[in-house]
C-alpha cells in the first residue's frame, strides 16, 4: 500500500493506493473517522460492479450505511440530482459527522463531493474512485461541481476529502475509452511536470492494459497523486500555479464539444489539446520543433479517436468563449517549454487557436 499525503494543514489528508484495497475500506474509515453511519453515493454500474464488495467491507468493520444509486453519465451531475441526494440524505437522518463516500468515476465525485460538500454545511467526504481518470485527478484535490444547461462544472466547491482510497484492480472492468482518458491526464503530468514519467508511460503502454498485478501502475498512480498534492497544495483555490493543470483543455474542451458530449471522452480531447497546444508553444518559439515533433508523435500513438473535422473555426472559437473561464476575458491556454520543463498560462490569439486546429486536422486526415 503507498501513501501520499496531502498537506494541506487542517485540511490535510492521506491517498492511500493499493491493489485490492477495497475490502479494506472498512477499516481506513474507522481509522480515520471512528466507525460510524453514513452513504455511499455511487452509480448503477459501479455499484452492479463492486456494490457488494464495498458493502462487505463496510459491514464488516461495523459501519451503518444506505447505498444511494444515480444513473451513471454526465447528466447525473445536476443540481436537481443534488436535490434529490439531499432529500435522501435527510431521509436516512444523517448528521455532521455521518460520513458520505464518492464511490465511482469523475461524475459521482464530483455530485457527492458536492452534497458533501454542502449537506448540514460539510460532512466528512471519501472518495473512492473507480475510473482511472478519478484515480489521478478529480477524486484529489477537493474540486466539487453540478453542471447547468449553461455549462460544465458552473457550481461547485472547494471541499477537501477525509480520505481517498484507490484500489487500480477494479480498472480490470473499464471500457478501453475511458483508459485512454485517464490516460491523457496521466501523460499531462508527464509534460507538465514529469519527463521521466511521460517518458515511462510511453515506454510501457501495457501498463494500463493488465490492471491484475498492478504493482507499477500503482507507483504512476502515486505519482501522478504525488504531483497533484504537490500543485494543490501551493494553490488550493486554482488562482495560479494549479491552472497548468489546465494543459491541453482550451482545445480540449472545444473539441470535446464540437464532437457531441458524450462522443469522445474528455481525457481523449485533453491529448489532442495537448498536440494543439504544443504546437502554439512552439510556434511561439517556447517549445523546440524537436521536442514538438517527439510530443505529436508520442501522443498520436495512442489510439485516438477521430476528430470532429466538420468542426468549423468560428464554431470552435464560440465554444471555447462559452467555456466558464474565458466568458469575460481573453482565452488562455497553458503553453510549455519542454518535457517535464517550464510552462506558463498565457493568453492566446484567435489565429493561433485556429492555426492549432488546421494542424490537428491535417495531422488528423494523415492518420486515417
Ligand atoms: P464517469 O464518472 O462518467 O465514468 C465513466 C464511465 O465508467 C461511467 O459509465 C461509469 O459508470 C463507468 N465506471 C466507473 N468505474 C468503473 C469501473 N471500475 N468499471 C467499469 N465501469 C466503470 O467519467 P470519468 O471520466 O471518471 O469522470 C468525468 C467527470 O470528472 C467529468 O464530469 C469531469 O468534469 C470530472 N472531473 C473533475 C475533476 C475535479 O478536479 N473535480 C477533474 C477532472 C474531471
Amino acid at each position: 500500500m503507498k501513501t501520499v499525503d496531502v498537506d494541506l494543514g487542517e485540511d490535510a489528508y492521506p491517498i492511500l493506493i493499493g491493489g485490492s484495497s477495497l475490502p479494506e475500506v472498512g477499516e481506513f474509515v474507522e481509522e480515520r473517522l471512528g466507525r460510524i453511519d453514513g452513504a455511499v453515493i455511487t452509480d448503477e454500474t459501479v455499484d452492479r460492479l463492486y456494490g457488494d464488495k464495498l458493502a462487505g467491507a463496510l459491514e464488516v468493520a461495523g459501519h451503518d450505511f444506505e447505498r444511494v444509486i444515480v444513473e451513471p453519465g454526465e447528466e447525473s451531475k445536476s443540481p436537481e440530482n443534488a436535490k434529490e441526494l439531499y432529500e435522501k440524505l435527510v431521509e436516512l437522518e444523517l448528521h455532521r459527522d455521518s460520513f458520505v463516500i464518492a464511490f465511482g468515476g469523475g461524475v459521482v465525485g464530483d455530485l457527492a463531493g458536492f452534497v458533501g460538500s454542502t449537506f448540514l454545511r460539510g460532512v466528512p467526504v471519501i472518495q473512492v474512485p473507480t475510473t482511472l481518470l478519478a484515480q489521478v485527478d478529480s477524486s484529489v484535490g477537493g474540486k466539487t461541481a453540478v453542471n447547468l444547461a449553461d455549462g460544465k462544472n458552473l457550481v461547485g466547491t472547494f471541499y477537501q476529502p477525509e480520505l481517498v482510497l484507490i484500489d487500480p484492480t477494479v480498472l480490470n472492468t473499464l471500457d478501453p475509452a475511458d483508459v485512454r482518458s485517464g490516460l491523457g491526464e496521466v501523460l499531462k503530468y508527464g509534460l507538465i511536470w514529469d519527463e521521466e514519467l511521460f517518458r515511462e508511460i510511453n515506454k510501457n503502454q501495457a501498463l494500463f492494459e493488465e490492471f491484475d498485478e498492478p504493482a507499477e501502475l500503482e507507483r504512476v498512480i502515486a505519482r501522478c497523486c504525488e504531483i497533484k498534492a504537490e500543485i494543490v497544495t501551493e494553490d488550493e483555490k486554482d488562482r495560479g500555479i494549479r491552472r497548468i493543470l489546465n494543459f491541453g483543455h482550451t482545445l480540449g474542451h472545444g473539441i470535446e464539444a464540437g464532437a457531441g458530449y458524450g462522443e469522445m471522452k474528455h481525457g481523449e480531447a485533453v491529448i489532442w489539446g495537448m498536440i494543439g497546444e504544443s504546437w502554439i508553444s512552439s510556434q511561439r518559439g517556447y517549445l523546440s520543433r524537436e521536442a514538438r515533433k517527439e510530443i505529436v508523435g508520442i501522443l498520436t500513438g495512442f489510439d485516438l479517436p477521430p476528430l470532429p473535422l466538420g468542426l468549423t473555426e468560428d464554431k470552435l472559437l464560440g465554444y471555447l468563449r462559452q467555456d466558464k473561464k474565458s466568458r469575460r476575458e481573453a482565452i488562455n491556454s497553458v503553453l510549455i517549454r519542454g518535457i517535464g520543463g517550464e510552462t506558463t498560462v498565457e493568453e492566446v490569439k484567435d489565429a493561433e487557436l485556429v492555426g492549432a486546429w488546421n494542424y490537428l486536422k491535417e495531422l488528423g486526415v494523415e492518420e486515417e
